[in-house]
């Protein structure tokens, strides 16, 4: 099947540049990730990556040992700085051309976030990364995600997760769970499915974003996503 996207944005988790590790990074899963992004921007497709944190840090952790919630949140958006980087390394040492974006300004390392500066160099074939969240305490990197895709006006958000798609219960738990091929949004709030937070799925609903979850640790997967394979499971109206 040919290529049916022109933008896409990604959503990695920092759980998915840990691999088996129990904490941080592990440079081989980033590098794999890497390669398959690389395949994807060798057919032209322009992408874009948001990348989460909770590799290194999360605020809601934070805050429950105690600490201010506001100022655990800066500490995990800055976690997704360092995720961003290594992401950016392992992608220009491939040869990918990219630049990460981050929400809070740094620029000794990075471009702060320049929305027309952030389509422009997608236009340009090169990898954006989003880093440092939305910036906001009290938000994800999920609704980062669905709020990035819609101020590049992407035409999907891949949300990469250790699972093949959206299941009507745990999979690890239940080996009868049944997977869903297609989903509306409307049906994930409700049965308050674990897709994405319930403000992500909010605004890729009112900006008509379609969502598709699938399974980042079988390789190929990326690329298979965007030529429009079906695999995981499809959030849309
Ligand atoms: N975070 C935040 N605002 C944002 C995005 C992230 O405060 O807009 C903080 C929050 O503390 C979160 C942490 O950064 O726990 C890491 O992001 P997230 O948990 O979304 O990462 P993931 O689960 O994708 O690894």
């Amino acid at each position: 099947m040919g290529i049916v996207y022109q933008r896409v944005l990604f959503k990695l988790s920092g759980e998915a540049l840990m691999g088996d590790l129990a904490y941080g990074i592990d440079p081989a899963v980033v590098q794999a990730i890497a390669q398959e992004v690389s395949d994807v921007v060798a057919t032209g497709v322009q992408v874009a990556i948001v990348v989460g944190g909770g590799n290194i840090f999360r605020g809601v952790k934070g805050a429950a040992a105690g600490m201010d919630r506001a100022t655990a949140d800066y500490i995990g958006m800055i976690a997704t700085v360092m995720n961003a980087m290594t992401l950016q390394d392992s992608l220009e040492q491939m040869g990918v051309p990219t630049r990460v974006q981050t929400a809070i300004a740094m620029q000794e390392v990075a471009e702060p976030y320049i929305r027309r500066r952030a389509i422009r160099h997608l236009e340009k074939g090169r990898v954006v990364i989003f880093g440092a969240g939305s910036g906001n305490p009290f938000f994800t990197t999920d609704t980062t995600a669905a709020l990035r895709a819609a101020e590049i006006s992407a035409d999907v958000l891949f949300k990469a997760t250790k699972v093949d798609g959206v299941y009507d219960s745990d999979p690890h738990q239940n080996p009868n769970a049944r997977r869903y091929q297609s989903l509306t949004y409307a049906h994930v709030l409700q049965q308050d499915l674990r897709v994405m937070d319930s403000t992500a799925i909010a605004l890729c609903k009112d900006n008509n974003i379609p969502i598709i979850v699938f399974d980042l640790s079988v390789r190929g997967n990326i690329l298979r996503a965007v030529t429009g394979e079906t695999i995981g499971t499809i959030v849309g109206g």
